[in-house]
């Protein structure tokens, strides 16, 4: 199994490499060159099976030869081990044909957590095999930092510098990133959205003397490594709802499009989904993108759903790329565009591909806090912020396939938007019931590439 570039020009990588590098050299994201599929016998065989069970046959046709049968098992249950809940994302129903599925039982409280821990397994097992020495540079919108820190924390090859917007996370996501306390672990205050993190990161990756000398590695969703292991739960909850004889459909709270995407290629692997419908904060570029075929960038509004205030969703591309009919050329003529002119038209056979694929959805900030509120006293679910604009965005979706809409955080991650719903504040669970207490250690940084390379530099424990 090789890896590509959306943009054409990169070498093939294998899955290590792939996984190792983030950002392709040409500017693009990697994808597998070919797309695995597993028969309708192979996921009738997953009824019953543990998550791990399902982790591994979804996953080991996309690793070629980097680890073993046996290594791989290993890590897969060494990351989920240590999730507070046996099933680790289970499903609960909320009204007829209508699911849930909790992917906020992993040790930071969100979905990255699937992806994360697993990452910081796989990435161990390959440092520690070839003596290499990283450092990681994340940008986060609030919750993929934390769960990078947590997967990488006091590892000894491994520096861990995460960028968020200063201001635009929650309390609770921010004490998450400041207050471990092992040398390794560098948060940083960008003054900006998170747009300029992520800007930041990928011109960091195209500045090819900073990306060899600091041996630069990323963690963010442009890691093919996190899509890839957020195909599992497509797969799981699907099969615990009758797949593959019965079809499901999927509602996503979207930002990045990286957990979206990840059920774009649960379907193609072969998994019978009916829809996949994206649900957008205000912050809706990829809405008004599904409705008018064009994707244009306007600011970024602050939402209490602040881990989708995103107007620049980088897996976008991969998406693209497929629609494209993976010609690298185009997604890099278009995605130039959007760098330099703001904005790209899809070309009418690209549009068509992703309209018959992706339908979507956008919440105002009041109907958000309506759905949180609306919900107490019909089951005992609390929402996220971002969970409510998917059930939301569901609702008008709802028919006679079965809906599982992603709950991508604990809701008491964001206790001040669910307070105001519900007039009740959600409790951190025990192992995090101190966090406010904590000390905090956070670097203030201006939005300012040179600036922050130069302290990356210095900062590096050696
Ligand atoms: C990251 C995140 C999202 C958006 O996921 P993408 O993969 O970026 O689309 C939604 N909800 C929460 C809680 C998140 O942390």
């Amino acid at each position: 199994m090789q890896y590509i570039s959306t943009r054409g020009q990169a070498p093939k990588l294998t899955f290590e490499q792939a996984m190792m590098t983030g950002l392709a050299r040409d500017g693009g994201l990697y994808v597998p060159e070919t797309i695995p599929t597993l028969s309708a016998d192979q996921i009738a065989a997953m009824a019953g099976q543990s998550y791990e069970d399902i982790a591994f046959t979804v996953m080991r046709p996309f690793i070629g030869d980097t680890f073993t049968d046996a290594e791989f098992r290993a890590l897969i249950d060494a990351a989920y081990g240590g999730f507070g809940h046996d099933a680790r994302a289970p499903l609960v129903q909320l009204a007829p044909n209508h699911f849930l599925l909790e992917l906020f039982h992993g040790p930071t409280l969100a979905f990255k957590d699937f992806a994360m821990q697993l990452i910081g397994q796989m990435f161990q097992a390959a440092l520690s095999r070839s003596g290499d020495r990283i450092t990681i540079v994340g940008a986060t919108s609030g919750d993929t930092g934390s769960a990078a820190i947590e997967a990488f924390r006091g590892l000894s090859n491994v520096d861990v510098f995460i960028l968020f917007p200063h201001g635009r996370v929650s309390e609770v996501q921010r004490r998450q990133m400041t207050t471990p306390s092992e040398a390794n672990v560098h948060a940083l205050a960008v003054d900006g959205d998170f747009d300029d993190c992520q800007a930041a990161l990928k011109d960091m990756f195209n500045d090819f003397d900073f990306r060899d000398e600091v041996r630069l590695a990323g963690v963010n969703s442009i890691n093919w490594g996190r899509v890839l292991a957020q195909v599992v739960y497509y797969f799981s909850s699907a099969v615990s709802l009758g797949a593959p004889h019965r079809k499901v459909s999927f509602t996503v709270p979207t930002g990045n499009f990286g957990d979206i995407f990840a059920g774009y290629i649960a379907k193609e692997m072969g998994l019978p989904i009916e829809q996949l419908i994206i649900a957008t904060n205000q912050n809706d570029i990829l809405h008004r993108t599904l409705q008018t075929g064009e994707q244009i960038k306007q600011g970024v509004t602050s939402s209490i759903s602040p881990s989708m205030d995103i107007q620049v969703s980088s897996n976008f591309e991969r998406a693209l790329f497929y629609a494209y009919g993976q010609d690298g050329a185009t997604v890099a003529q278009q995605m130039d565009d959007l760098k330099t002119k703001g904005g790209f038209k899809i070309s009418q056979g690209a549009y068509q591909m992703l309209r018959d694929t992706f339908a979507s959805g956008s919440v105002s900030e009041d109907e958000t806090l309506a759905t949180i509120g609306g919900q107490v006293g019909v089951t005992n679910e609390v929402f996220c912020p971002h969970t409510a604009v998917g059930v939301r965005v569901a609702h008008d979706h709802l028919g006679t396939t079965p809906m599982i809409t992603l709950a991508t955080a604990h809701p008491a991650k964001f206790p001040d938007a669910v307070e105001q719903a519900t007039g009740t504040r959600p409790q951190l669970p025990p192992h995090m019931a101190d966090l406010l207490e904590r000390d905090e250690r956070v670097t203030r940084v201006a939005n300012d590439l040179p600036a922050l390379q130069a302290l990356i530099k210095e900062r590096i424990t050696a």
